[in-house]
């Protein structure tokens, strides 16, 4: 055996079996590859493909939303987090392993270059599956999509049966089939095409001195539809402004059984901007409109899911931290429990329906307890990421202003029907007069605009099947992918249930 495999024989095994998320484990699987370098990812690949075929999974952080690396038709798993060194290339760039997770490229990338990667904030995801499948965050009004910094990208493929697993180097100057296999990469996501093992950045935005971070508690008590539809509204507003894109904002509307919705944004300032006072005059301002709307206090309650945060203040200057400070605040991923996820992506304001529709859902009592950890968290989004063309990379998404996840968690099995009916009638219900799923072909107001890639949802293929769920995270630019795919990986090793179809 060669030192960097496990199996059934050693006690860490299966702990490798698991994913973030409770509900995925990969029962059958007989041997797991802990890769230390690209060689051996090489090695690994060749022999895994040999022995077990499509069947052969790649993990990075273990955090997809769906099971498609954790499943019972899993033999062997290509485990890459030992491949997880930073740097500077003089020729490429700043580089990332694959294998990091967002903290660790976080702490590196800041400390010693003083940089940062417009990426999630949650410390655990892993960068293999993040970075590919697009990588958004509290900087990303700032600075745009991780992947709108991507330059070159190292990986491991296998193009025929006869030809052995290979390392190649795809970059934003590739020509022909490379320059669609390096454009895949920059959100076709992960899984998909080969082994990511290196990413690189030729830049990347400098990181800012501090962040203020505001924190909003709303009392379920206070609100009814009227009071829901006037905050959504003053969020599309703030949302849509040209003036503060350093500040994002996250609006977790919890189920009411929680009994607060919450809402916090980070406003990040740059070291040359020395006037605190106004910053600090700016957040006042900002508490005065929501106080305008809803009365608003500080957080009682755990906040839920990731990113969660506890904090003790709204607008005093305690809640101005050093940029690193306000990171690590913000950098919770949130227990390991069972949850399921769906996403939607929108360029205007709920309507008043819309808005009566989240109400009901969000106040239903199907079995209160098991809800009390579900909530439609609607993010920020716009800004820089709308300065791309929608062909630029694969997320077609380009002219949003939100965008909405949907979750449930549970910590009991028992729980998971009610949970899961629930997410579902919720997503449906909304977007019904387009066939239960945001797809902008059949919404004649142009505002939903399909799903994100990163937070997959293995449910939209029993509502429109693969090839209409593909759509939805893809739109226009899914044919380029299919052509992609079924040049770099024709026998389809790399598959999972919405995996990009061949042509
Ligand atoms: C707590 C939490 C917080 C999150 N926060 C954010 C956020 O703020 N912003 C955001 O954009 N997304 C966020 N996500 C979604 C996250 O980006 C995706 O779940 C991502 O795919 C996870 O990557 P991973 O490597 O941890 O997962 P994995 O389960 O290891 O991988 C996910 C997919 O990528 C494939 N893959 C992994 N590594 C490689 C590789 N090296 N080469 C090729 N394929 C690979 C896997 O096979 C799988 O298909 C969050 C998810 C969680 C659970």
């Amino acid at each position: 055996m060669k030192k960097f495999e496990v199996n059934q024989g050693f006690p860490q095994f299966q702990s490798f079996l698991q994913g973030f998320n409770r509900r995925w484990f990969a029962s059958n699987c007989e041997v797991v590859y802990l890769c230390q370098t690209t060689r051996d990812v090489e090695i690994a690949l060749e022999e895994a493909i040999s022995l077990y075929g499509g069947n052969v999974k790649i993990k990075s952080g273990g955090h997809c939303y769906e099971n498609f690396v954790f499943n019972e038709e899993t033999k062997a798993i290509i485990d890459i987090t030992s491949l997880n060194d930073v740097g500077l290339d003089p020729q490429k760039g700043y580089y990332l392993g694959s294998g990091g997770s967002n903290w660790s490229s976080f702490t590196t990338l800041f400390n010693t270059f003083g940089k940062v990667l417009p990426s999630g904030s949650c410390y655990s995801v892993g960068l293999g599956g993040h970075i590919s499948g697009g990588g958004y965050g509290l900087l990303s009004r700032l600075h745009g999509l991780t992947v709108d910094w991507l330059t070159g990208v190292e990986l491991v493929v296998k193009e025929t049966n006869s030809k052995p697993a290979h390392t190649i180097y795809v970059s934003k100057e590739s020509t022909g089939a490379e320059q669609d296999l390096f454009w895949a990469q920059c959100g076709g996501g992960g899984g998909n095409f080969g082994v990511i093992t290196k990413y690189f950045f030729r830049e990347l935005p400098e990181a800012p001195a501090k962040a203020y971070i505001s924190a909003y508690s709303f009392d379920w008590t206070d609100v009814r539809v009227q009071e829901l539809g006037m905050l959504l509204s003053w969020f599309a507003d703030f949302s849509r402004r040209e003036d503060n894109w350093n500040q994002f904002g996250l609006l977790k509307l919890n189920h009411q059984s929680a009994e607060e919705i919450n809402l916090t944004i980070q406003t990040a300032i740059d070291k040359d901007e020395v006037s605190y006072d106004l910053h600090d005059q700016s957040m006042k301002r900002l508490s005065k409109e929501l106080r305008d709307i809803l009365p608003h206090n500080i957080p009682r309650k755990p906040i839920i899911g990731y990113g969660a945060y506890l904090p003790y203040c709204m607008e005093s200057n305690d809640n101005l931290y050093t940029y690193y400070e306000a990171t690590q605040t913000l950098n919770l991923s949130g227990p390991n429990q069972y949850g399921k996820y769906k996403s939607a992506y929108m360029r205007k304001n709920f309507s008043n329906e819309d808005v009566e529709i989240i109400f009901k859902h969000l106040t239903k009592e199907p079995d209160n307890l098991a809800l009390n950890q579900s909530l439609l968290q609607i993010d920020s989004y716009g800004g820089k990421i709308n300065t791309f063309d929608s062909t630029a990379t694969p997320i077609p998404q380009r002219d949003s202003i939100f965008k909405l996840q949907y979750q449930s968690y549970w910590s009991e099995e028992k729980n998971a029907s009610v949970c899961l009916k629930w997410i579902r009638d919720f997503y449906t219900d909304i977007y019904k007069e387009y066939g239960c799923v945001p797809d902008p072909n059949h919404d004649s107001s142009s505002n939903v605009d399909g799903c994100y890639y990163n937070y997959p949802d293995s449910d939209l293929n029993d509502i429109v099947g693969l090839e209409g769920a593909m759509h939805l995270y893809f739109l226009e630019n899914l044919d380029r992918l299919k052509s992609t795919k079924q040049q770099w990986d024709p026998n389809n090793y790399f598959n999972s249930a919405q995996s990009i179809p061949l042509q």
